[in-house]
């Protein structure tokens, strides 16, 4: 029998590929770091839960369970829990965790690893209250848990709207939302292509009435400038942005608040194919540093996919149509022309979201004294005195200044400070290469590992590629 295909992440892109390729008759391994099935956007409450009055949140569930049924299917293996770490040769795949861990070699490989929240360093973001806009998302939807007293939302990018109207309506008591472009740039910019997603459109408007009836007030054009607090954060100041992307601290106004809830921006999680040895490039219109595709989805390694968020911001129906997408260039099915039209359309609106969404100026609010590398403890003022600080270079700053060498191994860090550094669009080339083990692994899954053996270095997959290519 022939090796599988496996997927990497279950969540809608995932998914959506593991669905048609199993129709398709193919052997599939899908291989997800959570408990449950789902991804970011289909997050699931744990088994035993109950859908109680946060009814709303879980609207998509039927949608999501018709998809998750490939799961059961006998020619699909489910690996939740487990932690794809590694590609210790030709095509093969390592993976851990408490459910299993080995390696399994695959006919084609499909990257579906999802997006990150971008991080936004200020004087106070490293206090108890302050969270991430995907973080608070995943508590509610996740667990269940609504976060306590005053909650300001505050970021740029849809994910705040999303954010806002979610714990909205999950019964948190949001008193202010933040969104740094000022709403006519919004307007303007994507007046010409609201006709590709007429229902994003309807959803985004939506979001604005739960918002706005909850009482909560909306201010664009603001960015958050610094949060203070004894224990936690206690009173966050907000500002206009001022021309240089800063927020202008002369004009800043406090609220008090028990939560601040940070969103600006997800970029899309690269690692697995820079471990691959997939070529990147920077593109301001889906988000960040992304693998380069072919028109099917292939990467620049041959038999190696990537889909949805992770190959570039887009949202739930692009990673669905693009996992549709990948499992039809894997069964060689051509020409599909409804899917290719709803793609082209969900692809040109996604892009200009992205662009309306971006500031020409990049945003920042960190001073000197602001941890950057919270792994490693560095302030700006720290990374500012190393002599690699502006030579564009990310992978010699990290040598010299051990900035991203932590337990996030960078993936919370360098994106920030890539864009505190303002490099130019090739200078994203010089970001660390991915090295395995991708995210911590626990000593004894890996052991239980019983083809355990030296892991080729990731560089020989990346100049095979150059060669190849
Ligand atoms: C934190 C966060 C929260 C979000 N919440 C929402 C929301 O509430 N509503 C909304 O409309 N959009 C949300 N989004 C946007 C969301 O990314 C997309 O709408 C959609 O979920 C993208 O689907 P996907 O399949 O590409 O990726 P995802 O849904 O992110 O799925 C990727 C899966 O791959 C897994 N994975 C990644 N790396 C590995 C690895 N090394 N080993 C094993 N498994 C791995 C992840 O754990 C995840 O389950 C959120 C994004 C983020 C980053």
């Amino acid at each position: 029998m022939s090796d599988p295909v496996v997927i990497i992440g279950a969540g809608p892109a995932g998914l959506a590929c593991a669905e048609r390729l199993a129709q398709g008759g193919r052997a599939v391994v899908v291989i997800d770091d959570n408990a449950q099935a789902g991804g970011q956007y289909f997050r699931q409450l744990p088994p035993g839960y109950t859908v109680g009055a946060n009814a709303p949140l879980l609207r998509d569930k039927a949608r999501f369970d018709r998809l998750a049924r490939v799961l059961a299917l006998p020619n699909v293996t489910y690996r939740p829990s487990s932690t794809v770490w590694g590609s210790p040769g030709d095509m093969t795949i390592a993976y851990a965790g408490p459910s299993g861990s080995g390696r399994v070699r695959a006919t084609a490989v499909v990257i579906a690893g999802g997006a990150q929240d971008q991080p936004f360093p200020f004087t106070g973001w490293t206090l108890p209250g302050v969270i991430s806009a995907g973080g608070a998302l995943n508590m509610v939807k996740a667990h269940g848990l609504v976060p306590e007293g005053r909650v300001m939302v505050v970021g740029n990018g849809p994910l705040v709207l999303v954010a806002a109207a979610t714990l909205v309506t999950a019964g948190a008591d949001v008193i202010g939302v933040v969104e740094a472009q000022p709403g006519a740039r919004l307007a303007g910019a994507l007046a010409t292509s609201v006709w590709a997603a007429p229902k994003l459109l309807r959803t985004a408007i939506d979001y604005r009435r739960r918002i706005a009836r909850s009482g909560a007030w909306f201010k664009t054009g603001r960015m958050i400038a610094q949060a203070t607090g004894r224990d936690a954060v206690e009173r966050a100041a907000i500002a206009p942005v001022g021309g240089d992307g800063r927020p202008r601290i002369d004009a800043q106004t406090w609220s008090e608040v028990d939560t601040l809830v940070l969103g600006y921006g997800i970029v899309p999680s690269t690692d697995i194919a820079r471990m691959m040895g997939c070529q990147t490039a920077f593109d301001r219109s889906l988000n960040g540093v992304v693998p380069l595709r072919s028109p099917a989805l292939a990467t620049s390694v041959p038999n190696v996919y990537a889909v949805g968020d992770g190959a570039g911001i887009g949202g739930v129906e692009v990673a669905l149509v693009e996992g549709r997408m990948a499992a039809n260039a894997i069964l060689g099915i051509e020409g599909e022309a409804a899917l290719a039209r709803q793609y082209r359309k969900l692809d040109l609106f996604r892009r200009k979201l992205n662009i309306a969404y971006a500031r020409s100026e990049t945003l920042s609010a960190a001073d000197a004294g602001t941890i950057v590398c919270r792994c490693e403890e560095l302030t700006l003022g720290d990374l500012r005195k190393d002599a690699n600080f502006s030579c564009g270079d990310v992978d010699r700053l990290k040598k010299s200044s051990r900035i991203g060498m932590g337990r996030c191994q960078g993936r919370n860090c360098l994106p920030a400070l890539a864009k505190m550094l303002d490099l130019p669009p090739d200078g994203y080339a010089t970001l660390p290469r991915a090295r395995p083990p991708l995210k911590p692994i626990q000593l004894r899954h890996l052991a239980a590992d019983a083809d355990a053996g030296p892991a080729h270095e990731p560089d020989e997959a990346l100049i095979h590629n150059r060669e190849t290519s």
